[in-house]
């Protein structure tokens, strides 16, 4: 039997995409290798968003080159759809090139390498279809991934994503809601719904729902106990989002809501089609839930243009708004983006600077947040078990890690709900003991 191996970089997204690809070989009759050594096709799904992703990307290549032997190897993903034909050229013994908006076709240009075709490119970025796939092979019998819109139609100016995963495809509710159910029958009782702009969900049936109504559906299934989503985008991010969540604790206290930057001038240079203020009206509605709702961020610094008192201003916000958690970049220029016309680019070791400036009170704000949950009992879902600690590790609703001691008479398995109190919090997680210890 053919096996294969699947590395992947990046995001939920593309993590998700593995799970698909691998379940789709498995339908073919592959198995999944242990270790890439042992596979006769290696894949390498990856992200272009940041950083010299295209170098990393060859030199990674050339790496597997060693391993040859006859062996297939497929590049998939972002970098794929970016460089395109180019990779043949550069790492002539790759076979298989394939951007996430053709995965659908993945079984027929696999089919045609076995046929003894040399190379092999699903490169449109126009299918009609979302990659849809009865035979997905997720990584967690727990927790599960959904796909509800695939691309993107906005056009920040940093972002390679509408170029990379093209048009904004939602999927028909319909079909959500019966994998979600199919899911929670099989034991699954946390779904995450996946897209890089969750909020402008709309589905594509006459008279289909937006996103609030989506969540809602989805969370009301019988057996699941959390449901997340991400990514939402600020200006799609409606009110009645923040009703859904107040009507069912099964929709998570967290929501991760990228702001980019707290500077009007920024946003705008951005395009991200927001002000601070607009923003500041979504935190605002967050704030007033009924549960005490986790919000979480993205930043970038050194955008070009990106003046000393522009910064002052994402400071300013990050004090206003005390996020939970926040993932922070320094600029990186990417191919094809609009944002390489800007003039005004900052240097290096400038954005390096208000890049720990930014971190380093970020990392105070989680400090003292996640003091004040010292004592408190909280929910985890069990994620796994630190043998060098002893100590279980959970998460919470509002997305913390809590990491916990259990009575050892006291039988845990990973995906079950405990209650456990904090004891100590450090920036990044919590520590705790389950409840029955105390
Ligand atoms: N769709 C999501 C949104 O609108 O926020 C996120 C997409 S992107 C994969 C995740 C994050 O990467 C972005 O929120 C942004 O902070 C960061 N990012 C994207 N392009 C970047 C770039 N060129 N330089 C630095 N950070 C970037
Ligand atoms: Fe990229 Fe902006 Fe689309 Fe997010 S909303 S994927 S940052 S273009």
């Amino acid at each position: 039997m053919k096996k294969f191996y699947i590395e992947t970089f990046g995001c939920q997204m593309n993590v998700h995409d593995s799970e698909k690809v691998a379940g789709t070989l498995l339908s073919m009759g592959y198995s999944l290798a242990d270790t890439p050594d042992e596979a006769d096709l290696l894949l390498y799904n990856t992200c272009s968003v940041r950083d010299k992703a295209e170098q990393k990307v060859y030199s990674r290549l050339q790496q597997f080159k060693r391993k040859t032997n006859g062996r297939l190897i497929g590049v998939l993903g972002c970098v794929a759809q970016q460089e395109g034909m180019r990779i043949f050229e550069r790492a002539p013994y790759v076979s298989l090139v394939c951007g996430s908006a053709s995965y659908g076709r993945l079984p027929e240009l696999i089919a045609g390498l076995e046929r003894g075709d040399r190379r092999v490119a699903g490169l449109d970025l126009d299918a009609d279809d979302t990659f849809e796939t009865p035979y997905t092979r997720r990584d967690s019998p727990h927790r599960a991934y959904i796909t509800v819109i695939e691309g993107c139609d906005k056009s920040c100016a940093y972002c390679v994503v509408p170029f990379t995963r093209g048009r904004q495809k939602s999927r028909a509710s319909r079909s959500i809601l019966e994998e979600a159910r199919q899911l929670a029958d099989s034991g699954y009782t946390e779904i995450q719904l996946l897209g890089q702009n969750v909020s402008s969900y709309r589905d594509p049936s006459v008279g289909g729902c937006d996103f609030a109504a989506l969540i809602a559906e989805v969370a009301g299934i019988g057996g699941l106990r959390r449901v997340r989503f991400a990514t939402s985008h600020p200006r799609d991010f409606d009110r009645a989002i923040v009703d859904a969540i107040d009507a069912s604790p099964v929709l998570c206290d967290h929501v991760h809501l990228p702001v980019q930057s707290g500077s009007d001038s920024v946003l705008a240079r951005m395009q991200r089609l927001y002000t601070r203020d607009a923003y500041l009206l979504r935190i605002g509605w967050l704030k007033g839930a009924r549960r005490k709702i986790a919000i979480s961020t993205d930043m970038i610094v050194g955008f070009p243009g990106e003046s000393e008192a522009d910064f002052g201003q994402t400071m300013s916000l990050l004090e206003e708004v005390q996020f939970d958690s926040m993932f922070s970049f320094r600029y990186s220029p990417r191919p094809g983006t609009s944002a390489l016309q800007l003039d005004g680019q900052v240097l290096e070791v400038e954005a390096g600077r208000r890049l720990t400036l930014l971190q380093e009170m970020q990392r105070g704000i989680q400090i003292r947040k996640n003091s004040e949950l010292v004592g408190a009992v909280e929910e985890v879902m069990v994620e796994g078990h630190n043998s060098a600690t002893g100590q279980w590790i959970g998460r919470t609703s509002q997305n913390r890690v809590l990491n916990f001691l259990c009575s050892p008479t006291r039988l845990v398995r990973e995906g079950q709900y405990l209650s456990v109190r904090v004891t100590r919090a450090g920036p990044n997680s919590l520590t705790g003991e389950a409840v029955d210890l105390l």
